[in-house]
C-alpha cells in the first residue's frame, strides 16, 4: 500500500515509530540518509528538512551547500529488522535552496525521463533480477571471499548458512511490501538471485535501493557479508541484473505486445529494442559503471558481451522472453547491481524512447550462440562489441548526446569525471597476475 503525506503522519503515529531515515541516493549509487525523530516528521513531510550538499559526493561545493530532502510519502516503509525502537524511512528527492529540482539528484533525472515517456503516452514497467553473493566475515567481521558453500568444506559453518539467510531476506522484503517471485541459488558458489514483481520505473529503482540495503542489513545478521559487486572472484560467474522492461500506455496496457505482429511483438517494441541497441555502447558506462564491471562481460558466463537480441538464445545483449501478452517484454542483460538504479533505468528508457521517436530499426535477430561466429562473419553482421572497459565506456558516452542528455551537464560532468579518476588510478596498479606472469620471465 502506498500512502500519502496525512497517512504517513497518522501511520508513524499509530505505530509508535521513533526515527525516520530520510534516505536519497548519490550519483553513485550509495545510498546516503539523514535520520530524523517523530517529532520533525511534519516538518520534514513539509520538504523543510535541509542537509549540507556539499559533504556528499558529487553533489555540490561549499557555497552552494544548502538542499532540501523532499520525502516521496508512498515510500514510507517499517523496517521490520529494528526491534530496539521502531524506525522507518521515507526515500527523498533533493531540491535546491530555491525550491528547484536538484539536477544531481538521480531520482529527479529518472522523474524527468519518465515525464518525456508520459509525454509520448507511455509508462515505463522495470523487472530487476538482481544477483549477489554471501561471503563469511571473519573474527573481526571483515568480508572474505569464502563462501557458505566451501566453507561446508572447512567446517566453518552449516552448509545452509546462505540458503536461511535467504530465507530470511525473503520474508523480510515480504514485510516490507515486496512481491517476491522467485529466490534461488545461482550458478556460482555462494551466489543468490532473489526476484520481486516488476512495478513502475520509479519504483522499481527505489525498490533495488530498499533490496541492496535489506540483503546486506539481513545477510549481517546471519554473519555473512552480501556484495553487489559484480565480478568478486575470477572464474566464476558474475552478478548481473537482468533488466526486464516494457512500456504501458496510458490505459495500462502492454504495448510491446502485438498479437499479430511478427514474434507477437509491436512495432513500438521493435522501435524500442533498436534505440536500446544503438545506444548501448554509450549507456554501459551507467548500467556497467565500475572497473570491476567490465570484468563479468567476458565470454563463457551467460554475460553479454556484443550487442545483439534474440528470441530463442539467451547469450545476446537483449533476449525476449517467450512470454506474451502482459508480460511481453524486452530483457536487458549488461547491466549489473553496481550500478545506481535510477541513472541505469533512466538512460535506458532514454534509449528505448529514441528508438520510437526516430523510428530506429533493429538489426536482424542473432539466433545462433554468437560466440561461435568468427569475427570476420561478425564484423560483416555488423555486430559490435561492448565496451571493454570502463575508459572505452566513458569514451563512448561522452561522444552520445542523446544519453548525455538523459543525464543532464550535472550529472554526466561528476560521472566521468569520477569514472577517469578510478580509471586513472586502476590503470597504474601493478597486478598479482602480472607478478605471476612477468616477474620470473624476465
Ligand atoms: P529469467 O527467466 O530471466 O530468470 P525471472 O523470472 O528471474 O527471469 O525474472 C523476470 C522478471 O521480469 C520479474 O521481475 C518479473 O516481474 C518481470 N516482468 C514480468 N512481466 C514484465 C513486464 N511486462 N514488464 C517488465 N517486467 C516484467
Ligand atoms: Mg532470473
Ligand atoms: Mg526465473
Ligand atoms: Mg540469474
Ligand atoms: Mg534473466
Amino acid at each position: 500500500k502506498k500512502y500519502s503525506k496525512d497517512e504517513v503522519l497518522q501511520k508513524a503515529k499509530d505505530l509508535g515509530v521513533e526515527f525516520i531515515h530520510l534516505q536519497f541516493t548519490d550519483i553513485f549509487g550509495v545510498m546516503k540518509s539523514v535520520a530524523i525523530t517523530i517529532e520533525q516528521l511534519e516538518k520534514a513531510l513539509n520538504g523543510e528538512i535541509t542537509f549540507d550538499g556539499s559533504s556528499i559526493d558529487g553533489f555540490v561545493r561549499i557555497e552552494e551547500s544548502d538542499m532540501y530532502l523532499k520525502p516521496d510519502p508512498s515510500t514510507f516503509v517499517i523496517f521490520p529488522w529494528a526491534t530496539q525502537v521502531k524506525e522507518a524511512r521515507l526515500i527523498c528527492d533533493v531540491y535546491d535552496k530555491d525550491g528547484k529540482p536538484f539536477d544531481g539528484c538521480p531520482r529527479n533525472t529518472l522523474k524527468r525521463i519518465l515525464k518525456e515517456a508520459e509525454e509520448m503516452g507511455y509508462t515505463f514497467n522495470v523487472g530487476p533480477e538482481c544477483e549477489f553473493f554471501l561471503f563469511h566475515t571473519d573474527e573481526k567481521g571483515n568480508p572474505s571471499l569464502v563462501t557458505h558453500d566451501n566453507a561446508g568444506y572447512f567446517d566453518l559453518a552449516p552448509v545452509d548458512l546462505g540458503e536461511s539467510a535467504r530465507r530470511d531476506m525473503v520474508l523480510t522484503l515480504k514485510q516490507m511490501g515486496f512481491e517476491i517471485e522467485a529466490s534461488h541459488h545461482e550458478v556460482a558458489p555462494g551466489q543468490h538471485e532473489i526476484d520481486f514483481k516488476y512495478d513502475d520505473a520509479l519504483s522499481a529503482a527505489d525498490n533495488i535501493m530498499t533490496f541492496k540495503m535489506a540483503v546486506r542489513i539481513i545477510a549481517q545478521q546471519h554473519g555473512l557479508h552480501a556484495t553487489f559487486m559484480p565480478k568478486p572472484i575470477y572464474g566464476i560467474s558474475g552478478s548481473g541484473m537482468h533488466t526486464n522492461m516494457s512500456l504501458n500506455d496510458l490505459q495500462g496496457n502492454n504495448v510491446f505486445y502485438e498479437e499479430n505482429g511478427k514474434l507477437q511483438l509491436s512495432q513500438e517494441a521493435y522501435y524500442f529494442l533498436g534505440g536500446i541497441l544503438k545506444h548501448a555502447r554509450a549507456f554501459a558506462a551507467i548500467t556497467n559503471p565500475t572497473i570491476n564491471s567490465y570484468k563479468r562481460l567476458v565470454p563463457g558466463y551467460e554475460a553479454p558481451i556484443y550487442v545483439a537480441w534474440s528470441a530463442s538464445n539467451r547469450s545476446p545483449l537483449v533476449r525476449v522472453p517467450a512470454k506474451r501478452g502482459k508480460s511481453t517484454r524486452l530483457e536487458l542483460r549488461n547491466p549489473d547491481p553496481s550500478a545506481n538504479p535510477y541513472l541505469a533505468l533512466a538512460v535506458v528508457l532514454k534509449a528505448g524512447l529514441d528508438g520510437i521517436k526516430n523510428k530506429i530499426e533493429p538489426p536482424k535477430s542473432v539466433d545462433s550462440n554468437i560466440y561461435n561466429i568468427g569475427e570476420e562473419e561478425k564484423d560483416k553482421m555488423g555486430i559490435e562489441s561492448l565496451p571493454a572497459n570502463l575508459y572505452e565506456a566513458v569514451e563512448e558516452l561522452s561522444q552520445n548526446d542523446v544519453i548525455k542528455a538523459a543525464l543532464g551537464g550535472h550529472i554526466y560532468e561528476k560521472f566521468a569525471e569520477a569514472a577517469k579518476l578510478e580509471w586513472n588510478e586502476y590503470k597504474a596498479r601493478v597486478t598479482k597476475w602480472e607478478i605471476e606472469k612477468y616477474l620470473t620471465k624476465f
